[in-house]
């Protein structure tokens, strides 16, 4: 008789509403072993007994084949006396205390339900809402806690009997799979004209012969509304873009699968990965030469945003188009994108020519995320759809529960509580009232969500923004105000695990300093707590104020000044009325004024339509393979200067000797990453540090930021830089949270 072995195994983590006790339950079984799984507190609750051998793979297997949207953080295993029961069973959970089982974000359709979708004997083939424990939609339908099918968007649907017995059988794919449904229950798929009224026959072959035939169609995705248009069609392409008012800001595209994928772009493994994996991104990768996609669809750029099919409409609405497909976000350019039906069908109406449309609503609102392979990594640009609400792990916890309330632009917030860092979805930008509203509720979403009530809430210096003003309207809270760049530096802290302190260099658009000017290209000495600026880049008016950051041409004139009006920037632009203004005007030490500089010097763009473009433009304008270089001057006072001035007169100079502007975008980049490197250089002598932060969202830009840390490297410098938040102001707020959790530490 072989001896029996019992355990108590607690396991921590994502691990509730994810087909978990299913799973364990299977496994057990299969193993033959006795006892039973149940929901508790704060995971899931396994005693099992049986055979040693037996009790030992299923401790093995319980991590290697976890289902596909659980997240362990953490297994206890207990030994416990045998009770020589038989029988597996899942027990109704029966939590003791508050059940904060965490909502995941969004998945990507899965490949059984896929099969399902192809198959025509499946009850649910070719049905565009088909989902299970593994995929679908989650974060984007939730009301409330705990997430249960009532408190989601799906309440409205009562389950037919084929549902409901899959539902509450605990072998099956959707036991417990809170948006199930089918043709016979669930959500029903309509197209609708530019009025709303509906459209006889199949909807998607409705859509589709619209899209062929030039036609814009809105689409109801699962975090928002989509506009639509074949992306080989130029004609349609540039009318959704007149229509959306967005002159020039690229539009992504979604292929059906990876060989249509590959066509349009250069991917390789790392790439598929990231096109294939749950969270489905958009991702940034190099256009082939001759891809089919229209000139209109990414203008001025040698890349391509591209992403593939993340629910069953998706793939059904490319497999019929069989072509790839513009899907861009359904909104005004400026406005958020629309999620509310009713919303939708007013703000698009004067956009798209048709609707493809259904009854299960959007209870948030998420964009779709963006990444972009970089430096022999990914970075998340913007994180929103497939990664919120996710828990960022901290390696130290915030003693109390934290806000922060981020910056302006590309705004998130985040919540803090133990080791987990609640980062927002990508918000917007909070210029107007709308994403305004959208920012505070969903703080107070989050906070029911995850059960998080802030004691400390952290916001920007700079006294303007909405964000900060928010803050501070918020009663019987420790308010802390974070500098800007001590953010960016310490959310690259978070970001990595590191405590610091390193050097941290900044650079970004403007923010608040505490001297009163703005600060964006900045050397900090910085850890979680406190930092000192080290140096900076030279600073340079900004003539009219904020009207150079729309006109780069203006900060142009700024850097070269009166010698240098024979040049065509300044014989295409009022040169003489932005240097009259220039005396009297803000000084700044920005990065990104610096690109501008430097992309109207070269006729890349004189005036922008949306924030960074000219950063964007010259990026995609310079050649990689450029190996020349710029020197700038470095001068040592109280504070470090790089003369980042003589990038842009040697630029001048090497266009006036009628050098492509190509090689000089390419030297210009080198320079900047060379003055980094050796700035860098010359404060690991004063201070002692090796290690380096690079964060703002100048790091967004590949060339540079790979430049910059190929030269660190290679002077032995310990390099950090983002992978999970974004260097951009989207990360602002995790390192507001992380600064406010050191500080309560100490
Ligand atoms: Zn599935
Ligand atoms: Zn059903």
């Amino acid at each position: 008789m072989t001896t029996l072995k019992r355990v108590d195994v607690h396991v921590e983590g994502v691990v509730q509403g994810v087909g978990f006790r299913p799973f364990v339950h299977a496994l057990a079984r299969r193993l033959g072993l006795a006892g039973r799984v149940h929901n508790d507190v704060n995971g899931v609750h396994i005693e099992v007994e049986g055979a040693l051998a037996g009790v030992e793979e299923f401790l093995t297997a319980l991590e290697r084949d976890a289902p596909a949207l659980s997240e362990i953080e953490r297994v206890t295993v207990v030994s416990a006396r045998p009770t020589g029961h038989n029988g597996f069973t899942i027990a109704a959970g029966i939590p003791s205390g508050p059940l904060r089982p965490l909502v995941r974000a969004d998945g990507a359709t899965c490949d059984d339900c896929l099969r399902e979708l192809a198959d025509p004997a499946d009850r649910r083939h070719g049905y565009p809402f088909i989902n299970c424990a593994n995929c679908g939609p989650r974060f984007t339908i939730v009301r409330g806690v705990p997430y249960d099918r009532p408190l989601t968007t799906m309440a409205g649907f009562g389950m037919c009997q084929a549902c409901a017995a899959e539902y509450h059988d605990p072998g099956n794919r959707r036991h417990h799979a809170q948006p199930t449904c089918c043709p016979a229950c669930g959500p029903r798929l309509r197209l609708r004209d530019a009025r709303g009224t509906e459209l006889c026959g199949d909807p998607i072959a409705g859509a589709v012969t619209l899209l062929r035939a030039g036609r814009v169609v809105a689409v109801k995705g699962l975090g928002g509304f989509h506009l639509a248009v074949p992306a080989a069609d130029e004609r349609a392409a540039a009318l959704l873009r007149g229509r959306k008012h967005r002159e020039e800001q690229p539009f992504a595209v979604m292929t059906a699968d990876l060989a249509q994928a590959r066509r349009l772009c250069e991917i390789d493994e790392h790439a598929a990965e990231l096109l294939t994996g749950r969270a489905r991104p958009i991702v940034l990768l190099p256009r082939l030469p001759g891809a089919p996609v229209a000139a209109s669809v990414a203008p001025a750029t040698r890349s391509l945003g591209l992403m593939l099919p993340y629910t069953a409409l998706h793939h059904l609405l490319l497999a019929e188009l069989a072509e790839p497909m513009v899907l861009t976000g359904g909104n005004v350019s400026g406005e958020p994108i629309a999620y509310e039906d009713d919303d939708a069908l007013t703000r698009l109406s004067g956009i798209a020519d048709a609707f493809l449309i259904h009854d299960r609503p959007i209870h948030v609102r998420a964009d779709d995320s963006v990444v972009r392979p970089m430096a022999g990594e990914v970075t998340v640009l913007r994180r929103a759809r497939g990664y919120a609400p996710e828990p960022l792990a901290m390696r130290w916890p915030a003693p109390r529960p934290v806000l922060a309330c981020g910056a302006e632009l590309k705004s998130t917030f985040c919540l803090a509580e133990g080791r987990r860092a609640f980062v927002s979805q990508h918000i917007g930008n909070l210029e107007n009232h709308e994403t305004l509203r959208s920012f505070v509720e969903s703080i107070d979403h989050f906070c029911g969500l995850f059960g998080i009530r802030p004691q400390i809430v952290a916001h920007d210096l700079h006294p303007g923004y909405l964000s900060t003003r928010h803050a501070k309207e918020i009663h019987g809270v420790e308010l802390l105000g974070v500098q800007h760049h001590h953010a960016h530096i310490a959310s690259c802290l978070a970001d990595n695990g590191d405590p610091g302190p390193v050097l941290g260099v900044a650079l970004d658009g403007l923010g608040h300093g505490p001297d009163g000017t703005l600060w964006g290209g900045e050397f900090l000495r910085a850890d979680l707590t406190s930092f000192e600026r080290l140096g900076h880049l030279a600073q340079v008016p900004m003539p009219g104020g904020s009207a150079a950051v729309r006109q780069p041409w203006r900060m142009t004139a700024a850097y070269l000044g009166d010698d240098h009006a024979g040049l065509d920037v300044a014989r295409r632009n009022p040169w003489a009325d932005a240097l009259r203004l220039a005396p009297g005007s803000p000084l700044t030490s920005s990065a990104a004024r610096l690109f501008d500089a430097v992309a109207a010097l070269l006729g890349v763009r004189d005036k922008i339509t949306y924030a960074g473009q000219a950063v964007v433009e010259l990026e995609q304008h310079a050649d990689p393979a450029e190996r020349g270089t710029y020197e700038a001057g470095i001068t040592h006072g109280d504070l470090l200067v790089v003369e980042a001035a003589d990038l842009v007169r040697a630029a001048a100079a090497d266009l006036a000797a009628g050098t492509g502007t190509r090689a000089i975008a390419g030297r210009f980049h080198n320079g900047l990453a060379d003055a980094v490197t050796r700035a860098c250089d010359a404060l690991r002598h004063t201070t002692g540090l090796t290690a380096v932060a690079l964060s703002g969202g100048m790091f967004q830009n590949a060339l540079l930021l790979e430049a910059t840390v190929a030269r660190l490297r290679a002077a032995g410098f310990r390099v950090l830089k983002h992978v999970r938040v974004p260097p951009g102001d989207g990360g602002v707020s995790l390192g507001q949270a992380a600064v406010a959790a050191a500080r309560d530490r100490a």
